[in-house]
């Protein structure tokens, strides 16, 4: 039998473990986990509101839940192991760690109350147990920096009304905070043309479906071009001569790069240094920079410009990587699939048995730490917990502590 360790358990550690165990019949699996509970990303990344996405935790909860694959969750490498007691105990380790640290601007006021990075809001909004702050209650104008799918949905879950979100699994108290902000504007700034932006059709086109928002186009920017966003960008342009302004207004920017935040003891404004010359300040008492996200260490290995030094996945002697800490924060979940078959079918083929103790070897070890591993059952309790104490118009209400998480399995058991 040969044992494998995969580090992280969102869909690139899921999707790893489900092509591993395809090309392995001698595959025996742990993938770990620092939350007690499993998916990473999709769990705290994707959009509340946004559940078809989601759905895709069906397929992925299945594979942790199948023979000869093990969810360890509730362990953190680095703390309760280390990464050098992982490669003794297992014939191969797979880091599937992801990228969960906001990408910073580097510019005067970043650390201004008010300013935050896309992981932190979003995470704050999905109930993630590191990012519980909530961001300021006087909002009237939020600028939101970055021309991607991220500031998309952003931008989306500021400006949707309290009852848009029946259905989602965001937050509670997270949804009352948002309703309650006195918001109007919401600027969306990108630092290159409409042409080069990221965001796709689909998820732009859903700002202009949204109640009480409307969204357009700042005066001056280019909208030449063919491709399917700018038809979106153009059709914003050419509804709103036609309609009365709404209650919140979301306005598109280009050619603006961030220079400055500005204010005293809070964010008071966004300044830009405009393309072709002079500068410009939005008013903001809420910042979101989604910029990207950066790799942290797993224990002793480092990563180098935001992600983990690797050749087609392998780092070392046993040691490879995929996903987001892989190849950097891009793609969607299906991405991490493709990519698993390629790095899955590369330590299949590299890894010998040595003979090594594996799960049991790691079983002993965290118990006679005193680490309480959560495991496939475990999470269950949790996920059923969460499912039952959601209110009428809400999927799944999810703790947002480990203690809650924990108190849950011991609820159910
Ligand atoms: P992204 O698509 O790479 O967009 C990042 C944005 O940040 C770009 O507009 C980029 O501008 C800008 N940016 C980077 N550095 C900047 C700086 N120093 N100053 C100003 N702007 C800067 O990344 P993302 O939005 O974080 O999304 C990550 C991945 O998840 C993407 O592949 C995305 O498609 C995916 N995702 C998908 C969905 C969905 O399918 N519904 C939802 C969310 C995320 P430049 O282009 O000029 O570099």
């Amino acid at each position: 039998m040969r044992h494998f360790a995969i580090v992280g358990s969102g869909p690139a550690g899921c999707y790893l473990a489900d092509q591993l165990q395809r090309l392995a019949a001698d595959a025996k699996i742990d993938v770990i986990e620092r939350l007690p509970v499993p998916f990473g990303l999709v769990r705290y990344g994707v959009a509340p509101d946004h559940q078809s996405t989601k759905a895709v935790v069906r397929v992925l909860d299945k594979v942790l839940g199948r023979d000869r694959i093990n969810f360890v969750g509730n362990v953190e490498v680095g703390r309760d192991v280390s990464l050098d007691e992982l490669l003794r105990l297992y014939d191969a380790v797979v880091v599937a760690t992801g990228a969960p640290l906001d990408r910073r601007l580097g510019i005067a006021g970043e650390s201004l109350p008010g300013v935050l990075g896309s992981g932190a809001f979003v995470g704050w909004y999905n109930a993630h147990p590191d990012w519980r702050a909530a961001p300021p209650a006087a909002v009237r104008s939020a600028v939101v920096i970055g021309n991607g799918n991220v500031a998309i949905d952003v931008v989306r879950i500021l400006a949707k009304e309290a009852a848009e979100m029946a259905g989602s699994d965001i937050d509670p108290a997270a949804q009352a905070h948002l309703a309650a902000l006195p918001i109007a504007e919401i600027h969306i700034v990108g630092r290159r043309g409409a042409a080069d932006a990221k965001f796709t059709q689909h998820e732009l086109a859903e700002l202009g479906t949204l109640a009480r928002a409307r969204a357009s186009v700042a005066e001056g920017a280019t909208l030449a071009g063919d491709t399917p966003e700018l038809d979106v960008l153009r059709g914003f342009v050419a509804a709103n001569a036609a309609r009365e302004p709404a209650p919140v207004s979301i306005v598109f920017h280009f050619g603006l790069t961030p220079a400055a935040f500005v204010g005293e003891s809070a964010l008071e404004a966004v300044r830009f240094s405009r393309a072709g010359g002079g500068t410009v300040e939005l008013p903001a008492q809420l910042a979101v920079t989604c910029i990207g996200y950066e790799s942290v260490a797993c224990d002793r290995l480092a990563p180098s410009s935001g992600r983990f030094a690797n050749e087609d996945g392998r780092i070392d002697e046993g040691l490879y990587v995929t996903g987001w800490a892989k190849r950097g924060p891009s793609g969607t979940i299906p991405t991490n699939r493709s990519e698993a078959q390629q790095v899955a079918k590369r330590v299949a083929a590299e890894t010998v048995d040595h003979g090594r103790a594996g799960a049991e070897g790691l079983a002993a070890l965290l118990a006679e730490r005193g680490v309480r591993r959560v495991g496939h059952p475990g999470w269950r309790s949790i996920d059923a917990a969460e499912q039952a104490r959601a209110p009428a118009d809400r999927c799944r209400h999810k703790f947002d502590t480990v203690a809650a998480m924990l108190a849950a399995i011991a609820d159910r058991s």
